[in-house]
């Protein structure tokens, strides 16, 4: 990396620190940023800077959002008796896309994962007993990943929903087992969403 004067080595270093950027992408994207123009680097570099400053979690559903609440929670047109939970805000986007869910959404920013020290109280289950507890929920869909931790997150969910007297649905199979939400196709989570079986 001494190679590259301070600025050079620098950003790269930075895009290196991103998911599944290596040294090699990095000084690729690195070597792009430094040949676009001073207006294209100005625009990535205030994008950056804008989407971090407007962009947080709206405090009902923890989606990531520019205005609180966000805009689905704050429709009058969605149905507030049913909450579909997920990891991640990109799974939201996967769901809205198949346009067979009416109801809201509760964004967990991740799964129990003892291995990685990752507990019930460090991602936002809290939130959602006290919207279940508040509001006038019928039926939760637990719509984690079927990965291990996404079912053991929805099983830890699902006890502490059941004597609340809430249903708790479980996306049916046809994702993958070990696949990630946001990849599956649209027609394959319609269906999902329309199979889900109680737990
Ligand atoms: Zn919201």
């Amino acid at each position: 990396m001494e190679y590259f004067a301070y600025p050079v080595a620098n950003l790269i270093e930075e895009f290196s620190k991103l998911p599944g950027i290596g040294k090699k992408t990095a000084q690729r994207l690195a070597f792009h940023v430094l040949n676009m123009s001073p207006n294209d680097a100005q625009g990535l570099a205030s994008a950056i800077v804008e989407a971090k400053k407007n962009i947080r979690y709206c405090s009902v559903c923890s989606n990531l959002t520019d205005k609180d609440p966000c805009s689905i929670c704050e429709s009058k047109r969605r149905d507030e008796t049913y909450i579909c939970v997920v990891e991640d805000p990109r799974d939201v986007i996967a769901i809205e896309k198949t346009k067979e869910f009416n109801g809201l959404y509760h964004v967990l920013h991740g799964t129990i994962s003892p291995m990685e020290g990752i507990g019930p109280e460090d991602i936002k289950i809290k939130e959602l007993l006290q919207r279940a507890y508040e509001g006038n929920v019928k039926e939760v869909i637990l719509a984690t990943n079927p990965t291990i931790e996404g079912e053991a997150t929805s099983m830890y969910i699902s006890k502490l929903l059941k004597p609340m007297g809430i249903k708790t649905t479980r996306l049916a199979y046809g994702i993958p087992v070990g696949g990630d939400l946001e990849y599956a196709d649209e027609v394959t989570l319609s269906k999902a969403l329309e199979g889900r079986r109680e737990i």
